[in-house]
């Protein structure tokens, strides 16, 4: 079971916990992207089990009539196994989650695995489309999204070519410690490679903006664009983090909250707590139980 403390950051451990958190969400007007915890698989048997978890998880969100997608990370549908076997399993959850009218978002690992990530978005983003309705998906917004880093270099020329596609894109910042070579290490650069990005996708997109950062500068910086492009958007959070933003932001704007689910809690956990100084006094306020 996951103690009290962890509760601001992870739903629980089971699918029902999770989907209970969605419909509290829901009631205040937040949609969520459900990810089940769990990356670096190097057998097939725990791939094949998330992957039935998250085929199973697309029926509960459509038989729930809960506003909630998924989002699945690389290396736990079997990319460090190889491209073949991450991209059976990716394609095999798109088709359920699409059958039951489920959206489904890629989320971006290392910079290593950027190409088949793109590769593999792009095909499926062509099959299955980016979240627009359908009379065949009876109303829903089946599709896929796929996530880009602004402190990568090649993210520019990435972007550029994810124009073409019919897909969702989220932009972040970049969450993993990537080589001075292939990234920019400086956040003021960060932070401005991240407007420029925002400012190519809100002219040049068709729709399907994710905001993926709790940086109220980001995040204002993605309302102006909107007010003068009219692209469509979304802002997406972390649970646990800011959410009394989300929760006024959601009064004007389509906001989503990541709600991270399973038994593999801890390290996930662990990074939340220790990215920021607030978050170790709030574990150690709560472990002293003050
Ligand atoms: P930062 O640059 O960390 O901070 C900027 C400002 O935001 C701060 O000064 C503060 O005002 C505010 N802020 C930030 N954090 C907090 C906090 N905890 N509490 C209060 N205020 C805060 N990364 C990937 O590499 N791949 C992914 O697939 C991916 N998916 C993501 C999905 C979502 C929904 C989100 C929110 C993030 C995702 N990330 C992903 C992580 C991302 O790359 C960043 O590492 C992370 O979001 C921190 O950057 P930031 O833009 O939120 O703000």
């Amino acid at each position: 079971m996951i103690p009290p403390i962890a509760n601001r950051f992870v739903a629980g451990e089971s699918p029902a916990q999770a989907l209970d958190h969605v419909r509290r969400l829901n009631g205040r007007n937040v949609k969520a992207i459900v990810n089940l915890l769990g990356e670096h698989y190097d057998d097939r048997p725990p791939v094949r089990s998330d992957a039935g978890e998250y085929r199973a998880l697309a029926g509960d969100i459509a038989n729930s009539n809960l506003d909630a997608c998924l989002s699945i990370k690389p290396s736990q549908l079997g990319l460090d196994l190889g491209e073949d076997v991450f991209r059976e399993e990716l394609e095999a959850v798109v088709e359920a989650a699409a059958d039951h009218g489920v959206f489904v978002w890629i989320d971006m690992e290392d910079h290593t695995t950027t190409d088949a990530t793109l590769d593999a978005f792009e095909d499926l983003a062509r099959e299955y489309g980016g979240g627009e309705r359908s009379a065949s998906d009876q109303g829903s917004d089946a599709g896929v999204g796929v996530c880009v880093q602004a402190n990568l270099e090649r993210t520019r020329a990435d972007v550029e070519r994810l124009a073409d596609v019919p897909g969702k894109v989220r932009f972040v910042k970049g969450a993993y410690d990537e080589p001075a070579d292939v990234a920019y290490q400086d956040s003021t650069r960060i932070n401005r490679e991240y407007r420029d990005l925002l400012e190519y996708a809100f002219e040049h997109y068709d729709g399907g903006i994710g905001i993926g950062s709790h940086d109220p500068a980001m995040i204002e910086h993605a309302i102006d664009l909107h007010e003068e492009h009219g692209t469509d958007f979304e802002i997406q959070m972390l649970m646990g983090v800011r959410e009394d933003a989300q929760y006024e932001l959601a009064d004007d704007h389509s906001v989503y909250q990541y709600v991270p689910y399973g038994d593999r809690w801890k390290s996930y956990f662990y990074r939340r707590v220790t990215e920021r100084k607030e978050n170790v006094w709030f574990a150690l306020r709560a472990i002293l139980g003050r």
